[in-house]
């Protein structure tokens, strides 16, 4: 397909500062630290890490939330970063989020019809009665009963509540959703639920996802490729099934060693990675290849040099100096 998303090295630095009245900068977190990638129109990335490993800034930096250090976003042929006032609100208008925690991102004081009916009002698309029938639209389209518009978010569950933040993405018919960890925060029961509804919403609308989460497992049946990121960097881009079936990077076999299998017999005979130590600090990463600290067949190099992010068979990239 058609490429409708490409992200060009893109760094993403917070300062850390001292003092209160004369601040000065001591360091900086080095959240996204040169990433690349591109995204097709009508799929699903799944970009997958540990917690603090810049996937959530990943996202933000796309739309522009953050503005990033470095680097490009460019969007259906246009740079964002080179976008101001009313020509980024014209093209944010077609990328949209859903949070982790749908609760947290919806105002309690708001009923559910004046929550998704706001960027129609925001963008002066629709208010009013014509408002309230694409509200109701939105809420029929994710599977919930157009009566909840006049209820507030507190009376629903975690289920219904991302199906309202998912109400509220579409409400702009955009063309580009950042999914961050949708699911995460569901009960098991319900993530299947939203991930179903996430596809079904995907197909009616040729809609583009980038779909966040912290786990292999999480990202599996709706991702057609999968990024893993490990501090600040993606360590191996594949296909989804190459991915699960041929991992190449030592991070992404020890993630892939900790996801259970459904067969018993296999999960018998599997070995778990189990990785030494915890992610270092984000404001210095170690030299070389970040991940040298923990991996289990580090060799002098790797704490030398950085290894080339590099191709190393058809739609297979992979940063690391002993992948085949
Ligand atoms: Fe491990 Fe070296 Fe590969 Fe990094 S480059 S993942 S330290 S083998
Ligand atoms: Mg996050």
């Amino acid at each position: 397909g058609q490429v409708l998303l490409r992200v060009e090295n893109l760094v993403k630095w917070f300062p850390i500062t001292r003092g209160i009245i004369f601040t000065r900068t001591i360091g900086y977190v080095h959240a996204v630290d040169g990433v690349s990638f591109e995204i097709r129109r009508g799929e699903t990335l799944g970009l997958v890490g540990e917690s603090g490993c810049g996937k959530s800034t990943v996202g933000r930096t796309i739309l522009q939330l953050h503005r990033p250090t470095r680097g490009r976003v460019i969007f259906d042929g246009v740079d964002l970063t080179q976008l101001k006032g009313g020509e980024l609100r014209r093209m944010r208008r077609r990328m949209q989020i859903i949070f982790q925690d749908p609760y947290a991102s919806l105002n309690p004081r708001m009923t559910v019809g004046q929550i998704i009916a706001e960027p129609l009002e925001i963008h002066g698309i629709a208010r009013g009665k014509e408002a309230r029938e694409r509200v109701e639209e939105l809420l029929r389209l994710v599977g919930l009963n157009p009566v909840f518009a006049d209820r507030y978010p507190h009376e629903f569950s975690g289920g219904q509540r991302q199906r309202i933040g998912i109400a509220r993405a579409l409400a702009l018919q955009p063309d580009f959703i950042v999914c961050d960890e949708p699911i995460s925060a569901l009960d098991v029961s319900i993530q299947a639920q939203i991930v179903n509804l996430l596809q079904e919403l995907q197909e009616r609308f040729h809609l583009t996802y980038l779909f966040i989460a912290h786990d292999l497992a999480m990202v599996r049946h709706i991702s057609d490729r999968v990024a893993v990121m490990y501090l600040g960097k993606i360590v191996e881009l594949a296909d989804r099934i190459e991915l699960y079936e041929n991992p190449l990077h030592p991070y992404t076999q020890a993630l892939l060693s900790a996801v259970p299998v459904p067969d018993p017999a296999v999960e018998a005979r599997r070995q778990r990675i189990i990785l030494r130590g915890e992610v270092p600090s984000p404001v210095n990463p170690p030299s070389g290849c970040r991940f040298h600290p923990r991996c289990p067949i580090a060799q002098e190099i790797c704490k030398r040099v950085e290894p080339e992010w590099r191709e190393v068979r058809p739609g297979h990239w992979v940063a690391c100096h002993l992948a085949e």
